[in-house]
């Protein structure tokens, strides 16, 4: 139930864990980071409080200063390690809050075209998508407005992909979602009291905004595909 994600410059899994418990008062039923180390895309997931993910990272640490995270709150598929996000397939990881309407009609059309699935969830849709399109040809960015055009629902997402340290797309569609801008690094959370120990300048997307992120630029494009300025305010949060 809440999103956050790092384009730093320190080590990301404590600040998205971190950033996660800001979050928490939203409530969850699983927890996980996905983190882009030497290129490679890697995540680790917890089932329960995120002091089971906080544990699991002292056993099996994930370096990166490129980070994704999720709290999940269950609605399709049960809050076991295997559904919890992100989800991953082939180089890319996504984050996901919400519901996709249409996802039953996707997994379809991808199991048609001999897609395996692993997970129960609406979220795997989106990254078999997407990677789908990139095996296609597709480029990150291509391929992930390729699959955000054909989702229906009310949701807030973030990609990840393996290869790109530098590259986190964001995208909302009735689930709020802030971009944090701090120098040299660039910050997403599903409000800005998540990212608030991390930077107080935060602009919110708008309905069927796509943001390409990288650690010096955030591109926004609107519902319509055209660019779009979304203001940059600074803002107080005490705590
Ligand atoms: N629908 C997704 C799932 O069940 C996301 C739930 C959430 O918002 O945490 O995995």
């Amino acid at each position: 139930c809440g999103i956050v994600g790092v384009l730093g410059d320190h080590e990301v899994a404590p600040i998205l864990v971190e950033a996660l418990k800001r979050l928490e008062y939203r409530g969850y039923d699983s927890a996980g980071i996905a983190t882009v180390n030497d290129g490679k895309l890697a995540r680790r997931r917890a089932v329960g409080k995120l002091v089971n993910l906080s544990d699991l990272l002292v056993h099996e640490p994930l370096a990166g200063k490129s980070g994704i995270g999720h709290t999940r709150w269950a609605t399709h598929g049960a809050p076991t390690v295997t559904n919890a996000h992100p989800h991953q397939a082939g180089k890319v990881a996504v984050v996901h809050n919400g519901i996709i309407e249409n996802f039953r009609e996707l997994r379809a059309e991808l199991a048609d075209a001999g897609v395996e699935f692993v997970t129960e969830t609406d979220t795997e849709t989106v990254a078999l998508m997407t990677h789908r399109y990139m095996t296609e040809g597709a480029d990150p960015v291509e391929a992930a407005k390729k699959t955000l055009a054909r989702l229906e629902g009310a949701f807030a997402l973030a990609f990840l992909f393996d290869g790109y340290e530098d590259l986190m797309i964001a995208a909302r569609k009735g689930s709020p979602l802030a971009i944090g801008y701090g120098t040299g690094e660039m910050f997403v959370g599903s409000d800005a009291i998540a990212l608030s120990p991390l930077t107080d300048r935060i602009s919110y997307l708008e309905e069927g905004d796509i943001a390409v992120i990288t650690r010096t630029s955030v591109e926004v494009t609107d519902a319509n595909g055209n660019l779009a300025n979304r203001a940059i305010r600074t803002i107080q949060i005490d705590a």
